[in-house]
């Protein structure tokens, strides 16, 4: 196999660590004669599997005990109803929007319960991506949570200071699924933080829900499915039904990794070193060009389009060429984007940039 870079959005590259030891797996697993396809969702193997998962989530998020790890299926968008059937029954959800996904995420609660939008710089984000200011978050009285996006993957844009907002009783819901694991969070007023699993986590159809003990009693609505309601998962510890196991089993293998690598802090400074240099690179030229205001950009979602969009076509079978995949943008805003998640190293950087100075040699 010709081996380049993957800049997908998800599912993402993964650490080649990992893979070895999935396909090792995939033949004999655990020396049980049989393979992780096989394995059965009540047998000891799985039952290790899961435990191993949460133990070692737990550990790198330094996790206070007064949060659950469940994991769901349906990946991130089934959590965006799953959350509202559980939690706001009979009581009004907030939502900042600040792009697609936070109001993707609000526009499933509304089937639920009933919304409010606190702040929204979606619907202006024209070439100018930002996050609203919090002094003007305008939140109705008593809502049952407040929904923000933590990394709005399609823009490329971040936002994880949620707790600078004086209201401190509120109860955030983050949306994680394209920045979890790549830095320390604050869990402060954190009531649901949850990410689809198929950046930073391993493989898609699993999601990573993490709840304040104190939800867990919420009354769900009553046609929430049983193997979407949350206090029923916790009691079952995660298996009401069977779970995706290949998924779960890749998240595990995916946690081992990080902490064998140093842990969260070590991403995270890995990711910011990563970032700034190919934030350096894109405003050193003007033959590309970044829309994000500066204080928002991710540092795991790169977004880019070149000034003369004629050259959109050559630059991206240019790239394929030279064995770097998967940069078009997100079909809704176009351009280019380099997904860079933990599992991409510096080299994949360096390898992207240089190809991009050499086009704009040739072609700028
Ligand atoms: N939220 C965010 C921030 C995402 O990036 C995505 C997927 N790209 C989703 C939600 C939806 O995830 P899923 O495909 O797992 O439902």
């Amino acid at each position: 196999m010709n081996k380049g870079w993957n800049f997908s959005a998800g599912q993402s590259m993964l650490p080649s660590e990992v893979i070895n030891q999935i396909s090792n797996d995939v033949f004999d697993f655990n020396s049980s004669g049989m393979s992780i396809l096989e394995i059965n969702h009540r047998s000891d193997d799985f039952a290790n599997i899961i435990y191993e998962a949460e133990k070692n989530l737990m550990h790198l998020l330094d996790l206070p005990d007064h949060y659950e790890i469940l994991f769901m299926q349906g990946g991130a968008s089934v959590a965006n109803a799953m959350i509202p059937m559980n939690i706001s029954y009979n009581s009004v959800a907030n939502f900042i929007l600040s792009g697609y996904w936070s109001n993707k995420s609000k526009n499933e609660a509304s089937k639920y319960c009933q919304v409010h939008i606190a702040a929204d710089s979606f619907s202006n984000n024209i070439n100018n991506y930002y996050f609203p200011k919090i002094e003007n978050w305008k939140v109705s009285n008593n809502p049952s949570y407040l929904h923000i996006c933590s990394n709005e993957t399609i823009t490329g844009l971040e936002f994880v200071n949620w707790n600078d907002y004086s209201q401190k009783k509120i109860s955030f819901v983050i949306d994680a699924t394209s920045n979890f694991l790549s830095r320390k969070f604050n869990m402060n007023n954190v009531g649901i933080l949850f990410a689809g699993c198929q950046k930073n986590i391993g493989i898609s159809g699993l999601t990573v829900i993490i709840i304040n003990k104190n939800l867990l009693n919420r009354h769900p609505l009553k046609t929430c499915p049983t193997v979407y309601n949350f206090h029923n998962m916790f009691l079952k510890k995660s298996i009401v039904n069977t779970p995706p196991i290949f998924a779960i089993y890749v998240a595990g293998l995916i946690f081992k990794w990080l902490l064998k690598n140093g842990g969260i802090e070590k991403f995270e400074s890995n990711n910011i070193k990563k970032s700034e240099i190919f934030y350096k690179y894109l405003d050193s030229t003007k033959f590309y060009i970044n829309y994000v205001e500066h204080k928002y950009r991710s540092r795991m979602n790169v977004t880019f389009n070149l000034v003369d969009e004629t050259k959109n076509k050559k630059f991206f079978d240019n790239a394929s060429d030279a064995l770097l995949y998967n940069l078009k943008g997100h079909r809704n805003l176009g351009g280019f984007r380099a997904s860079i998640y933990n599992a991409m190293p510096i080299d994949g950087i360096h390898a992207l940039i240089n190809f991009m100075k050499d086009f704009e040699c040739r072609y700028g």
